[in-house]
């Protein structure tokens, strides 16, 4: 574990965006909280345990791992669904647990199907359509077959779900191939019911559909990036205050990181500062040596582009950003003393580093700084 910095999660912004999302979505449709990749980079026990508190009580993970720390922390009656990878035994661990996974191949339905006879246990299952993003799912030529393995195993099985995923809901790009999407998928359903065969739940969006195509909802949304306070594009947002009188963003970021200053030193004219002649000093200058890097999730894309807040001042980050350290510019701070808290995500003072201001210094996504973040730095939940 690292010292060097640490991650507050805050439980009150959590339940902020719980609840918008709830009042936005429909007290009808049920929410999966998303926290694959260690709940975005948040500390998947630390934040499915804070979720559990809020009251949610289905999680979406991508594989059995995820799967097996999420069961640790939560109530038997919690529910749990793997959505991506799973090794063989991976399928009858899920069975034997009750932890449902979906389902988008005939090997994988047999193999559940072989597993769920030898445990004389159902196996909860998510019936994946391919509907447009070629990535996982049944393709439309494949469902009758599904359809019967479905009729004739149906004692070993449990149809918990029929889902697919939008490839792309956050842009008006994909618009036309989203909407083809919902098209193609209500078309397969249409397949299963007139067969007799309904699931116990629909579900097909994430955040940016659940937000931009209601339709979408259904019986359940899987919300990952929303519910950590962050919006999946900058157009979600701009569309979803389009639609709204007060200008205000009803999302309130969870995470916080900060570490504090290492070492202070000052820097003569023409001086390069850190490796290389990425950056020389135009003038005499006092630096901050920031006990954080790479290795913790601080994208090296940073160099010569990152902002921390130090003293409630924006300090832009000088050279190269190494493995384990930083160096930033701190000359407009006079009383700076080793020790001082180092903002990286968060608010100082008037001043708020947010995760998307991360990607306008540099081209990464808020999903990718967060999932980055490394897992040995402590988590603390704060109110
Ligand atoms: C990650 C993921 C989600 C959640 O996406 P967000 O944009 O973070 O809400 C939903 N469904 C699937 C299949 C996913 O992989």
């Amino acid at each position: 574990m690292h010292t060097n910095s640490t991650i507050e999660l805050s439980l009150s912004a959590l339940k902020k965006n719980l609840h918008f999302l709830k009042r936005t979505l429909g007290r009808d449709v049920r929410i999966s909280s998303v926290v694959k990749g260690n709940a975005y980079g948040h500390g998947i026990q630390e934040f499915v345990h804070m979720a559990s508190r809020c009251g949610i009580d289905h999680f979406s993970v991508f594989d059995s791992d995820e799967a097996r720390k999420v069961k640790e922390v939560t109530k038997k009656n919690t529910e749990v669904m793997i959505m991506g990878f799973m090794e063989d035994d991976a399928i009858s661990w899920a069975i034997a647990n009750g932890v449902s996974f979906f389902v988008f191949e005939k090997d994988r339905l047999q193999k559940a199907i072989k597993a769920a006879k030898r445990l004389h246990k159902k196996a909860g299952i998510h019936i994946e359509v391919e509907t447009g993003m070629n990535r996982t799912g049944f393709g439309i030529r494949e469902i009758p077959g599904v359809i019967r393995l479905l009729q004739t195993e149906k004692d070993h099985l449990e149809f918990k779900g029929l889902c697919t995923h939008y490839a792309g809901a956050e842009s008006v790009a994909n618009h036309y191939r989203v909407t083809e999407q919902i098209r193609v998928y209500k078309k397969v359903r249409s397949l299963f019911s007139g067969e007799g065969l309904d699931p116990e739940i629909c579900h097909t969006a994430c955040s940016a559909a659940a937000m931009v195509y209601p339709e979408t909802r259904m019986d359940m949304v899987r919300i990952g990036i929303m519910q950590y306070g962050l919006w999946p594009s900058p157009e979600t947002f701009v569309s979803f205050l389009n639609k709204r009188k007060t200008k205000t963003d009803p999302l309130c970021r969870v995470i916080t990181w900060k570490s504090e200053v290492m070492s202070i030193k000052k820097v003569k004219t023409g001086d390069f500062i850190g490796y290389g002649t990425s950056f020389m000093a135009r003038q005499k200058m006092k630096i901050a040596v920031v006990p954080v890097g790479y290795s913790h999730g601080y994208s090296r894309s940073l160099s010569n582009q990152g902002r921390v807040l130090i003293h409630g001042r924006r300090c832009v980050v000088i050279g190269t950003v190494g493995m384990n350290m930083m160096i930033v510019d701190v000359s407009e701070i006079p009383t700076l003393k080793k020790g001082d808290e180092v903002m990286m995500i968060g608010t100082q003072g008037k001043d708020t580093m947010s995760v998307a201001s991360f990607s306008e210094y540099s081209d990464q996504l808020n999903y990718e700084l967060l999932a980055r973040l490394s897992k040995n730095i402590p988590r603390k939940i704060t109110d």
